[in-house]
């Protein structure tokens, strides 16, 4: 394939930020080239969990019916468990959930812009060619370690956790306080799963949560999470933690009697959206999904907003385009919608990541939400409904959950 020497725009990472981003400027017609340093399809270190924000831009883009003919499971709800043991299940019904192998959603979502846009495969970013402030291309060296340089009017950073151009322009950082730190394994066997993700903040787990994610063939992606900060503070070994947790805890031990670890126990990062990064578009350049910190500091749910924020970044790179203009100035307005857009939620999920670390205060809140059918149905209209999730926010909710 040959590398034309200038585009509109390069997109750095092909995950679900950056092909998101792709499959919209692609259809408007745009010149981009999208590159990644792996080869297609490839894993990505996750627990697969898909919420209704990653539906429907999938939806949108015409390829969630790709996705829901390849291999999933199905997410019908979701088990809280707290640290004394009680069960929280709370059914949507809505089927507006799934659990699908990155290795798989990953590569629908990038075959569906290669139809679109150029690609470049085993080709890993380097650095990032300025002219003065205004980055201007890439330099990158591919799979026989050669170096090539590839121009543009606009650069895009989907590049991950550890985002080399967030690096390259300056505004990467790893803050204890808001950065998590999460290790994941498939195993077969495990018993009493159903159509529901479950959480469990049980005594081992918190100030972090373990989590079973069931795939359609009673496999299962299981994992432990927690704020780097707590790792650090309390010296801990999260795959340690995990296997703990499998092999003590009584009720997970007789889930995991006959199961079978069905691949490596894998660890990576979660930069979290409690702060976004202080700058996540400039001169030339726009940051997407985790490489500009956006993950839920809740849930750690992190591919609805890597999408949102491709689609987000094709408005705005689209009018620049238009404009020819790919200055901060214009650049910046995708900071702005995107500020606009989750700074809400992400406060309320940053409120309730606090709430999880305290061990009375899980305790009493899913116990009365186990108890209380009002509570739960709130829950739920909340984990369905984007909208109703703003409603955290209201004094109401919070008055009912401590004096119902
Ligand atoms: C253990 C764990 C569990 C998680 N569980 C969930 C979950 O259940 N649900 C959920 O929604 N989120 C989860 N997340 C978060 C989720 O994985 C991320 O938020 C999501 O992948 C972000 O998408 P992205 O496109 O921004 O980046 P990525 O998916 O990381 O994609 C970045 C791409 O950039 C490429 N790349 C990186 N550096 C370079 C370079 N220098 N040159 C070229 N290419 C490069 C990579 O190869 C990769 O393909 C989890 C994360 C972890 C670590």
């Amino acid at each position: 394939m040959t590398i034309a020497n200038k585009y509109d725009v390069i997109i750095v990472g092909a995950g679900p930020s950056g092909s998101v981003c792709a499959n919209f400027l692609g259809r408007e017609g745009h010149k981009v080239l999208l590159v990644d340093k792996a080869k297609f399809p490839r894993d990505k270190t996750c627990g697969d969990a898909c919420s209704g924000k990653s539906i429907a831009v999938l939806r949108e883009l015409g390829i969630l019916s790709d996705v829901k003919k390849a291999a999933h499971g199905v997410n019908n709800g979701v088990i809280f468990s707290s640290p004394k043991g009680t069960i929280l299940e709370i059914r949507t019904d809505s089927q507006d959930g799934f659990v699908c192998r990155r290795e798989i959603l990953d590569n629908i979502i990038y075959k569906a812009a290669k139809k679109y846009v150029e690609t470049l495969e085993e080709f890993t970013v380097t650095d990032l060619i300025k002219e003065g402030n205004q980055v201007v291309g890439i330099v990158g060296t591919d799979k026989t370690g050669k170096e090539m340089k590839i121009n543009a009017n606009i650069v895009v950073g989907a590049d991950g956790a550890m985002s080399v151009v967030a690096q390259k322009v300056g505004v990467f950082e790893i803050d204890p306080n808001h950065h998590c730190l999460a290790v994941r394994g498939y195993y077969d066997g495990v018993t009493g799963m159903k159509d529901v993700i479950e959480l469990h903040f049980t005594k081992t787990a918190i100030p972090g949560y373990f989590w079973i994610f069931p795939y359609e063939d009673g496999t299962a992606n299981v994992g432990l999470g927690m704020l780097t900060k707590d790792v650090k503070a309390r010296n801990v070994n999260l795959k340690e933690l995990m296997e703990n947790e499998i092999t003590l805890n009584p009720t997970f031990k007789e889930r995991f009697k006959d199961a079978k670890l069905i691949s490596e126990i894998k660890g990576w990062s979660l930069p979290l959206g409690s702060k976004i990064r202080k700058q996540i578009a400039g001169d030339g350049w726009l940051l997407l999904g985790d490489a500009a910190s956006l993950i839920d500091p809740f849930s750690g749910e992190g591919m609805g907003n890597a999408m949102t924020s491709g689609k987000i970044a094709f408005r705005t790179i689209s009018r620049a385009l238009r404009l020819g203009a790919y200055s901060q100035k214009i650049l910046g307005e995708y900071e702005q919608e995107i500020k606009n857009e989750l700074n809400k939620e992400l406060e309320m999920s940053y409120l309730l990541q606090r709430l999880g670390k305290n061990e009375f205060l899980l305790n009493l809140v899913i116990d009365k939400a186990a108890r209380n059918p009002e509570i739960r149905k709130e829950l739920t209209t909340m984990i369905v409904s984007e909208e109703a999730k703003k409603s955290f926010s209201s004094p109401l909710f919070y008055l009912k959950l401590l004096f119902s």
